[in-house]
């Protein structure tokens, strides 16, 4: 788990703990005031401004109050339980470490393409939280209460996360492309970890709603109608 946890960590994440008590709050209270980051309070808001201002929507007592499951784990607490700026501080030094090291070793062109690794996976995931919960971007499979989209662009640079209306139907999913053309990078690696014995207890959709994905989908190219109207016929 350390391994796959360090590599959002070593790409400029923050805090597992923060990361992940964030987060909850996200679905939680997604597109409805107290939300830490939807775009209904700016696309900039959404794509980065909101990580300066976490303690105005979440006290570091109710942040660690989301994430009993990683506070139990000694070396995520060291890596920063609030939402101090030493947390951040911490991810960046170990982050410029790291890099001096793969300079180091690999020089100068694998450290470039480390940081464009980094900078197309940093800026993917801020781009879900600010891109796919806007309306008219992308589409909608499942009628969710909150105002998130499936957009394929996001989908391949965030390497699956783009499927966002699909993850916020079954947020417990490791898979959140529901249909084959749905490309979901990160899915095929969890199968694959399940396939070597690698990873357990893996949560998929339910069937019924990966054709109820499947079907939106096929329906709003063939009639040329978009995803909302494709919701109204289903209800
Ligand atoms: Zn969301
Ligand atoms: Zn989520």
């Amino acid at each position: 788990m350390y391994f796959i946890v360090s590599g959002g960590y070593l790409g400029l994440m923050g805090s597992p703990i923060v990361w992940v008590g964030v987060h909850r709050l996200h679905h939680q209270k997604s597109d409805v005031d107290g939300d830490p980051h939807s775009p209904k309070d700016g696309f900039k808001h959404a794509l980065y401004e909101w990580m300066f201002d976490m303690r105005s929507v979440q006290s570091d007592e109710e942040m660690r109050a989301q994430v009993p499951d990683l506070m139990a784990d000694p070396l995520f607490r060291k890596l920063g339980d609030d939402h101090s700026p030493w947390q951040a501080q911490l991810c960046l030094g170990l982050c410029i470490v790291f890099r001096v090291i793969i300079w180091a070793v690999l020089g100068p062109i694998g450290l470039a393409a480390n940081i464009f690794a980094t900078a197309t996976i940093f800026w993917s995931t801020q781009l879900v939280n600010a891109v796919c919960h806007l309306p008219n971007v992308g589409y909608r499979s499942h009628n969710t209460r909150e105002q998130s989209r499936n957009v394929w662009f996001v989908g391949l640079l965030a390497l699956g996360e783009g499927w966002h209306n699909n993850h916020h139907a079954v947020p417990k999913s490791a898979r959140h492309g529901m249909a084959w053309y749905e490309v979901d990078v990160t899915w095929y690696a969890v199968w694959l970890l399940e396939k070597l014995g690698l990873a357990k207890a893996v949560i998929r959709p339910p069937k019924s709603l990966q054709r109820k994905a499947v079907e939106s989908v096929e329906s709003a190219f063939s009639f040329d109608t978009g995803a909302e109207h494709i919701l109204v016929k289903q209800e």
